[in-house]
């Protein structure tokens, strides 16, 4: 039997095991597998700038290090109308689950209410 072993590489070097790490720069996200020296040295240089630098929360509609999307607090407040009124109009929806696409369709057609649009 054979065996299939994944193996995540080092962006920089061939043949060496590489870590998943995440960071940012102008708003966009990267991943880049690091290995351990590489992450060592990818460390140091940041940490250069960070020391500088002021630490961010969270920060709307912007990525974090993890990839998930923030999304603006207008976006999540028209999420909540609109899940409140699905609830009420007796749609099957779970508390944190999500809304679909039906279910917004028939809102801003029923209420008029549009999703804001962010940019
Ligand atoms: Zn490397």
């Amino acid at each position: 039997m054979q065996r299939i072993s994944i193996i995540i590489e080092c962006g920089l070097r061939d043949g060496l095991e590489g870590t998943p790490t995440s960071f940012s720069l102008d708003n966009t996200p990267y991943d880049i597998d690091l290995c351990s020296s590489d992450m060592i040295r990818f460390h140091e240089t940041v940490s250069n700038w960070a020391r500088h630098a002021r630490k961010v929360k969270s920060h709307p509609g912007r990525y974090t290090p993890s990839g998930d999307l923030r999304r603006p607090q207008v976006i999540r407040n028209w999420g909540q109308r609109v899940r409140t009124w699905a609830k009420e109009q007796g749609y099957d929806i779970t508390p944190n689950g999500r809304i679909g696409s039906r279910i917004k369709a028939d809102y801003v057609q029923a209420t008029g209410d549009r999703r804001p649009v962010v940019r």
